[in-house]
């Protein structure tokens, strides 16, 4: 038995069964502390092509250059091996003018040191840790969907965890509320200092996970090992766990009623094409016909509806004195 699992057995052992967000927690932390997570287990759209942090790059120069050029802080929030930031970045500085501290928000020691590797930063363990001396322009893919979730039976129980004969087990607590449907409180506490930095300070945010946004999930937990869907009980701390994300919530939250402009979500495959990825994925092609196919190939798989492009969202959140981010109009 790993040292985690041992850990939740006598925790819930000494105080009961674990709620599903503190579980998820727990597992999610050990998860991205260990060996190449991002590698192992699932791909995200960065590391299936540099298309996609090269377009982000994009988004952010031209809100920069519309914005008037401002002193602004680049943020990113869960960057993975920093493969997304180091993609945009190199678009960033055909951009003579454009010089932007860089704060990146990660928890685990090993995608720190992997992030290094790639970009100079500074690194926090929070957004609230970032200094909020500047406008920020903050990006998040895929973190949202890996923060920990509240899940409601509708009938007066909550999700949680415990421990039976075979191993851990899902079973039901007493809930504080009678609605059904799952919450991610973490998520939201986010969204709401990301609005209150940008109400504050100017700037923008984009934020691209998977999700929906008329709140119908009931439960959309899911385990990733190895490229397959997994037991998200079975092994704490050896697969991904994620649950989609509620966007309508994350923007009621952000946008204070009305004093942060909400634009999207779209679909990723969408914003991708507005953006141009179509011209440069030619572009990439033109300068590399041995990788053609490939590039063909990677650009299918973000923008296709039955691959990421439907199910994967963008949404912006900007401060309403700043321009309107592209992308989000027809
Ligand atoms: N954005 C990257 C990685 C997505 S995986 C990509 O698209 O490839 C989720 C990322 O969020 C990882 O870097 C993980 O370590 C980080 N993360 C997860 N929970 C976190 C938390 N509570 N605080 C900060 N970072 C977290």
């Amino acid at each position: 038995m790993s040292d985690l699992a041992t850990a939740l057995r006598a925790r819930i052992a000494r105080d009961g069964p674990l709620r599903l967000d503190d579980w998820m927690a727990a597992c999610n932390t050990a998860y991205y502390a260990g060996p190449d997570p991002l590698g192992r287990d699932f791909v995200t759209a960065p590391e299936i092509s540099q298309m996609f942090g090269e377009i982000i790059g994009g988004w952010i120069g031209d809100l920069w250059l519309r914005a008037g050029r401002p002193a602004v802080r680049l943020v990113e929030l869960g960057p993975g091996r920093g493969t997304l930031i180091a993609d945009a970045l190199r678009v960033l500085a055909r951009l003579p003018e454009f010089a932007a501290p860089l704060a990146l928000v990660e928890t685990s020691p090993a995608l720190r040191a992997q992030q290094a590797r790639r970009v100079a930063a500074d690194w926090y363990d929070t957004l609230a840790d970032v200094p909020d001396d500047l406008p920020a322009i903050i990006i998040a893919n895929e973190f949202f969907d890996a923060l920990p979730i509240r899940q409601f039976d509708g009938a007066g129980g909550e999700r949680a965890v415990t421990v039976a004969a075979e191993g851990f087990v899902a079973t039901t607590i007493p809930a504080p509320a009678t609605s059904a449907g799952e919450t991610c409180p973490a998520g939201q506490a986010i969204a709401g200092a990301i609005g209150e930095r940008l109400r504050n300070r100017g700037g923008a945010a984009l934020i691209i996970d998977y999700g929906y946004a008329d709140a119908v999930a009931g439960d959309s937990l899911q385990a990733l090992r190895n490229h397959a869907v997994a037991d998200p009980f079975a092994a704490p701390g050896d697969s991904d766990l994620t649950a989609h994300v509620d966007f309508t919530a994350l923007a009621r939250v952000a946008g204070f009623a009305g004093a942060i402009r909400v634009s999207g979500p779209v679909p990723q495959g969408v914003w991708l094409a507005r953006l141009g990825i179509e011209a440069r994925a030619a572009d990439l092609q033109a300068g590399n016909r041995a990788a053609a196919a490939g590039i063909a190939a990677a650009l299918v798989r973000l923008t296709a509806p039955a691959q990421m492009g439907n199910l994967f969202k963008v949404m912006a959140l900007s401060a309403p004195q700043w321009p309107q981010p592209a992308g989000f109009d027809a």
